[in-house]
């Protein structure tokens, strides 16, 4: 599933190429996908220009003046550049033709991604507007963290997934981060001190950094290339390591569930 780092890789590698065009078609092949792509969008869309490409949590956000286009990838979706598309294949649904003669190609297997229009002020929007601040911006802090965490009875790892505290932080970038600051998942968010949360803050950042900066090596795949989208293998330390070694200290890796999600800690680094 992609996962913010995946969608920040799209954005990136999108934006040099899409930035700029005018959109001269939109074709729907197939509205069917979470929520109906809106029978009017194609003629919102088209003779606008996109300014630039945002994103806000795992949302791409096409800024077409005083408009946006919403676009999330679901479980399997994928938007990649063609300077000459390819004949279609099953499950390209969507296809946004640009005046540089390239067409940005919707494909998702699945259907549970969205193509909406999102007028002004997007912020507004009922996608966007409970949600969290982004865990790269400054509004993430440790003084953040411990207020908003201060009345949960929750442990800190669903806490840290859920988008209204911070957005972004899927499973497998909260079990890291938790190792990384040594504390252990199951803790209740309100008994982790100020410092912790700070050092926890930190290394949520540099596991979502890290994960961008390995994306980085995918940004060609995004245009002309048909390819798998690139999903960042970190050389991960507890997620997915259930009964293996801890990779600091060797003892074996324990795993519970919690709130759904497979969670994977080392017992003697995590406390
Ligand atoms: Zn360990």
């Amino acid at each position: 599933m992609p996962e913010l780092p995946e969608v920040e890789t799209t954005r990136r590698g999108l934006q040099p190429h899409a930035a700029g065009c005018r959109i001269v078609a939109v074709h729907v092949y197939d509205r069917r996908l979470r929520w109906p792509v809106p029978d009017s969008l194609p003629g919102k869309a088209v003779g606008r220009t996109i300014d630039r490409i945002d994103r806000r949590s795992k949302y791409l956000l096409f800024r077409l003046g005083d408009d946006s286009l919403l676009v999330h990838l679901g479980m399997t979706g994928s938007l990649r550049l063609w300077n000459s598309p390819p004949p279609r294949r099953p499950h390209d649904h969507i296809d946004i033709v640009l005046d540089s003669g390239a067409t940005l190609r919707y494909h998702d297997p699945r259907r549970f991604g969205a193509m909406l229009w999102v007028p002004e002020p997007s912020a507004a929007h009922p996608l966007l507007a409970s949600l969290g601040p982004e865990p790269l911006s400054p509004a993430f802090d440790a003084d953040y963290l411990w207020r908003v965490t201060r009345r949960r009875m929750a442990a800190i790892k669903p806490a840290l997934m859920d988008s209204r505290v911070v957005v972004g932080v899927g499973n497998i970038y909260a079990n890291e981060s938790l190792f990384r600051a040594g504390i252990r998942p199951t803790t209740a968010a309100r008994r982790v001190s100020r410092r912790r949360l700070g050092r926890l803050v930190d290394e949520v950042r540099s596991t979502l950094t890290d994960a961008i900066a390995k994306g980085g090596s995918t940004l060609r795949d995004y245009v002309d290339s048909s390819g798998k989208p690139g999903y960042f293998q970190l050389d991960y330390f507890v997620y997915g390591r259930a009964g293996l070694p801890c990779r600091v200290c060797g003892s074996a890796i324990k795993s519970v569930r919690q709130a759904g999600r497979a969670t994977s800690y080392c017992p003697r680094c995590q406390d």
